[in-house]
């Protein structure tokens, strides 16, 4: 199954990504996550995206584009993947789109985690994993970037119909119980 689990900025995307791999033996691929190694490993890829993550403001998209597109042709996506973090503008999307007609290949679901604003810089102030965008005026720039330019991922995804929205709000597991619903409803 290819999946991609959307939402904002502390809504939970990368806790419900390692829930849904180990349950469904579905690799995660998270662009926020090779960023952050690249940074930690001083590459060039780290150099060059260091100041815009700790700004709060994205990654340009042929970066992020080229990156996915090596990292997916890992044998170990060939049969699925979750991906987390991508894509996370409309012009993403759409090359995510040709990627995947040039593998002829198509997407199974596009999991939207919604979960209100106010709650989400609540959960990040509070979360304490020590990321340098962590602050309160990074996690504001975060969320107003995702208002402009991420929310309209949304509806490119709700006219293809593959759109799921879950609610984002109650325990880890109530809302891990909700993506397995439809997940194993999209299996049949
Ligand atoms: P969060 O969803 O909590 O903001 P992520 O780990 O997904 O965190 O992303 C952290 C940062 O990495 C983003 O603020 C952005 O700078 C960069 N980034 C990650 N994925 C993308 C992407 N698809 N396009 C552009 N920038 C990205």
């Amino acid at each position: 199954m290819r999946i991609i689990l959307f939402g904002p900025p502390g809504a939970g995307k990368g806790t419900q990504a390692k829930l849904i791999e180990n349950a469904f033996e579905i690799p995660q691929l998270s662009t926020g996550d090779m960023f952050r190694a690249a940074i930690k490993n001083e590459t060039e890829l780290g150099k060059k995206v260091k100041g815009i993550l700790d700004s709060g403001q994205l990654v340009p998209d042929e970066t992020v584009v080229d990156l996915v597109e090596e990292a997916l042709s890992d044998p170990k996506f060939s049969e699925g993947y979750i991906l987390d973090g991508f894509p996370r503008t409309v012009p993403q999307a759409k090359a995510f789109d040709s990627l995947l007609d040039k593998a002829d290949e198509k997407l199974h679901a596009f999991v939207s985690l919604e979960v209100p604003d106010e709650e989400l810089m609540k959960r990040i102030l509070s979360r304490g994993e020590g990321r340098a965008d962590d602050t309160p005026e990074k996690v504001k720039v975060r969320l107003e970037v995702y208002n402009e330019e991420t929310a309209p991922v949304l509806n490119y995804y709700k006219q293809k119909g593959v759109y799921k929205a879950i609610n984002g709000l109650g325990t880890i597991d109530e809302i891990f119980g909700r993506i397995k619903a439809v997940l194993n409803s999209n299996k049949k």
